[in-house]
């Protein structure tokens, strides 16, 4: 077994007996981006020299008998829309293809001071606005479990590398889905935290009242580690939320009897693929067996979710990509004519197809005289959502449902028709509007051997709750030990 198939807590053990040295785990997920990143194609930017020498220092650390945090000498990988300290953040946009951040992101700050190694900035569609990392414009990630298919989206990068082995844990972002999304296409664990739970200082905005920073991880232990050094209040954000944070690895508790978990009538509907379905139905009828209780429960505005996402989060993001002028920082346009036609230029050729989409959707819904009728609507129909999600976590401790209605389709299968790519967010967007924690966890396979994911929601900030039923269902399954064949890993011990 090679150490970039370990996941982190694994690793951790062998790193404290001194067993391994960082810089040697460090080169060993080096070798393997070598070996596979020409497929993959999940990084825009590696950041060897850097993670080299953090891998030294954990290892000085080590050596000298400290007891070191439990990411010490870990190597992660970090969406490109999180703000990295002299490296070169994108978005995987044109117009940030020269920004190098002057600080970092607090989640980094967090990392760093855990003693982290940083292997690379991971693709992304571009401002994280997409479902399958095809609008990046650079590359095209593709799925380790099928090189021909979309790893998810927008943190597709983020999945894809710890799926494919070439990080053993990564970062990315969820506004609408785009970690739970990706990590259940991929066959990883990822999670979106509540809201508020993560600073978002240093993450590039796209819509803000939605934006929240989680990891991918190869195991729900993994996830609790990385929560654990990510999480807390930052006087930077003010939306991030005082509470006390938990030690995230007690939840790890491999029983759930005495809980009660709900499974959304709405989520079985037509345009649920039926081995998805299957899967899920699978995975819940485990969870009973194993000692939950099990009913159906109704979240009656579920139909209008993605509606509502697609007026409020292009609203936000109009606003916020209007900092992006070519003034400041970024991509300018070459010889403008004058200062109206050196924005309108700038915007024209540094913005990709889908986020100028997104631009004009957000400032009509904004604009005078249709405000009203869409914007505060949308709001409207938002409290609805929430409103379903309280009454039903009266009744139930965790909501279980598809992570994605499909599992991964083919490149290119659905650029031509946004519509069709935003229904890949119907299963994710609700519990974004209401600002819940989500994770997905890795729960089957299709017949074509592509990985499903099961989502399971919590009421905010009872991110313990998911974490346990998560933990008892990968402790007596095997879906998480199987490896892309990319990997030449059928399992392991
Ligand atoms: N797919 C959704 C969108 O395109 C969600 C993206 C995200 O969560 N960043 O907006």
């Amino acid at each position: 077994m090679s150490l970039y198939q370990l996941t982190a807590h694994e690793l951790h053990d062998k790193l404290k007996a001194r067993e391994i040295s960082a810089v040697e785990l460090a080169e060993s997920v080096y070798g393997r981006i070598e070996e596979v990143e020409p497929h993959v194609k999940g990084y825009l930017t590696l950041t060897k020299e850097i993670a080299l020498e953090q891998a030294g220092a954990a290892d000085a650390g080590f050596q000298n008998g400290n007891e070191m945090p439990p990411l010490a000498g870990i190597p992660i990988a970090i969406k490109d829309v999180i703000c990295t300290k002299n490296v070169r953040t994108t978005c995987a946009s044109k117009i940030l293809s020269n920004f190098v951040p002057p600080y970092d992101a607090t989640v980094m700050t967090k990392l760093h001071q855990q003693g982290v190694v940083m292997i690379g900035k991971t693709n992304m569609d571009e401002f994280a606005m997409g479902s399958s990392t095809e609008n990046s414009a650079y590359q095209i990630t593709h799925n380790p479990w099928d090189l021909e298919t979309i790893p998810g989206g927008s943190s597709g990068g983020s999945a894809a590398v710890v799926s494919a082995d070439t990080a053993i844990c990564s970062l990315g972002s969820d506004t609408g889905g785009s970690i739970r999304q990706p990590a259940a296409l991929c066959g990883v664990v990822g999670m979106k935290p509540t809201y508020g739970r993560v600073s978002r200082y240093g993450l590039v905005a796209f819509a803000s009242s939605l934006d929240q920073i989680g990891p991918f991880t190869k195991d729900v232990t993994d996830c609790a580690l990385v929560l654990n050094a990510i999480c807390g209040n930052d006087e930077m954000d003010s939306t991030s939320v005082d509470v006390p944070v938990p030690d995230f690895t007690q939840s790890l508790i491999n029983d759930v009897r005495g809980l009660k978990i709900g499974v959304p009538k709405e989520y079985f509907t037509e345009g649920l693929d039926t081995e998805v379905a299957d899967c899920v139905q699978t995975a819940i009828a485990e969870l009973e067996k194993l000692g939950a209780s099990v009913e159906e429960i109704s979240l009656p505005h579920t139909d209008y979710a993605i509606a509502t996402y697609y007026i409020i989060a292009p609203a936000e993001a109009s606003a916020n990509l209007a900092r992006y002028d070519g003034v400041r920082y970024g991509y300018r346009t070459e010889e403008p004519a004058d200062l109206i036609n050196m924005y309108k230029k700038t915007r024209s050729e540094g913005f990709g197809q889908e986020v100028k989409r997104r631009i004009m959707l957000g400032t009509f819904a904004l604009s005078a005289g249709y405000q009203d009728a869409y914007y505060k609507k949308a709001q409207k129909v938002r409290t609805l959502i929430k409103s379903d999600f309280d009454a039903a976590f009266k009744k139930v401790d965790v909501i279980a449902t598809p992570t994605s209605p499909t599992p991964a389709f083919k490149i290119d299968e659905r650029t031509a028709d946004p519509l069709q790519m935003y229904l890949c967010d119907v299963m994710t967007t609700p519990a974004s509007h209401a600002g819940l924690p989500g994770i997905s966890v890795p729960c089957g396979f299709v017949e074509n051997g592509l990985p499903v994911g099961l989502q399971l929601l919590a009421a905010p900030f009872e991110e313990e709750k998911i974490l346990r039923v998560a933990y008892t269902f990968e402790q007596n399954t095997e879906h998480h030990l199987q490896k892309p064949e990319i990997c030449n890993v059928k399992g392991k011990q």
